[in-house]
């Protein structure tokens, strides 16, 4: 365990610049039982920065697994309504909700990839309410992360343990800017300030498309639709208040035109979906749609993600990452996407977000689908960065600009 002035610093972080938890506001801290030193640090710092009320949302990985492996595909489906009302009454106090991510890769990996899927899209469709408020950013909301032995050891597998747990705790509070020495809160306001001039650069482009070239084979036009929104760093939320989705964030990252996306992608990270690990994988589209694809290791949870509806085959959200950025030069594949994903170029197979169109927070998605958002249960990255990438951008007017070479932005 790092010094406990680092993870107090980390909670003050997620409390001040994350949720940005405001006075008489309630707070709701989704945790698993690997997180719970995080947990009641932030409890703590919230309470601290004013909040009325902080609630816990508990759950454990491993009764999960035994719950997927035992009970019935019936059974799984069944939400009661005692879970609808409770995301509903977080929804009507105006709560703000942060998230520890801890994930224990590759646990569901005995588990029958119909009855995740199934449960999932049970759930989901449960409280497709409370996706619409958190996507919609209508509260503040962020995730951060604490480590767990199991997938700190799968991280660091040369090393025992508590070694392992260690050194990921470090490279955590690292990549979210957390040093013994240093203000997290300053430097976030800072690193806040460079994304936000990207965005402003990229705005002003206002690409066509943008075309994706390395030498492991991808060569990938994604059109980007129209009156799209370059965002990445903080943001506001619908009730006014400036909040980070994310710590650590890396990323700029905009929405694609849902049947604008052709060629071929070569994925350069492992992607964690439902407790496995999809790995040496690669998808192929026309019109916007996946039409072919292959993995090397679990083809059936990228074909169950793939199948969950219609848009988990199209994809929601294009992102650009500098190949030299803080998480990438730490060179761990941190088997998570709150992480990996910020050390390369990703894009997420699934919904979108409706803040990456203009005045698509105050648009129904109904509207939003018609002019080319896509609409899923499932929102998935995937990296496919490479020290390599070339990007050239397309503007209305048909000129080419570069925005990536080798691997870097260049704009
Ligand atoms: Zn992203
Ligand atoms: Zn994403």
């Amino acid at each position: 365990m790092p010094k406990k002035e680092l993870i107090v610093k980390l909670a003050e972080l997620a409390v001040k610049v994350g949720a940005n938890v405001q006075k008489n506001q309630d707070v709701v801290i989704r945790t698993s039982t690997e997180t719970k030193t995080l947990a009641r640090e932030i409890a703590k710092q919230a309470y601290l920065a004013g909040a009325k009320h902080v609630h816990v949302q508990w759950s454990d990985e491993y009764i999960s697994h035994e719950t997927l492996l035992h009970a019935s595909i019936e059974e799984l489906q069944i939400v009661p309504e005692w879970i609808k009302n409770q995301y509903q009454h977080y929804v009507d106090l105006g709560a703000c909700f942060i998230s520890i991510a801890s994930p224990i890769p590759g646990l569901n990996k005995d588990v029958d990839p119909v009855k995740s899927q199934k449960s999932g899209i049970a759930i989901q469709k449960a409280i497709s309410f409370f996706r619409e408020f958190l996507m919609g950013n209508k509260s503040q909301w962020t995730i951060v992360s604490e480590p767990n032995p199991v997938w700190a050891k799968q991280v660091f597998p040369d090393l025992d343990e508590e070694e392992a747990v260690e050194k990921l705790w470090l490279a955590i509070l690292e990549a979210s800017r957390v040093t013994e020495n240093n203000d997290p809160i300053k430097e976030w306001q800072e690193h806040n300030k460079r994304l936000l001039a990207h965005n402003k650069i990229l705005n002003n482009y206002n690409f066509k498309h943008l075309h994706f070239k390395n030498s492991l084979g991808t060569d990938l036009i994604v059109e980007l639709v129209k009156n799209h929104v370059w965002a990445g760093g903080g943001e506001v939320a619908g009730n006014g208040t400036y909040f980070n989705p994310n710590i650590p964030t890396e990323e700029n990252f905009t929405m694609p035109y849902k049947w604008g996306t052709r060629g071929r992608v070569v994925a350069t990270k492992p992607l964690n979906y439902q407790g496995k690990l999809i790995d040496q994988f690669w998808l192929e589209f026309k019109d916007g749609q996946v039409v072919d694809y292959d993995a090397k290791v679990e083809k059936n949870a990228l074909t169950n993600l793939l199948e969950t509806d219609e848009g988990s085959k199209y994809i929601g959200e294009i992102a650009l990452i500098s190949h030299e950025s803080p998480i990438s030069n730490t060179n761990i594949l941190f088997l998570n996407t709150l992480f990996d994903e910020n050390a390369s170029c990703h894009m997420a197979l699934g919904r979108a977000y409706p803040m990456n169109v203009k005045n698509g927070l105050n648009t129904e998605i109904k509207e939003l689908e018609k002019i080319g958002y896509n609409n899923s249960m499932v929102h998935s990255d995937f990296m496919f960065g490479s020290k390599d990438m070339e990007i050239v951008g397309l503007t209305y007017d048909g000129k080419e600009v570069k925005v990536f070479e080798k691997g870097n932005f260049v704009i």
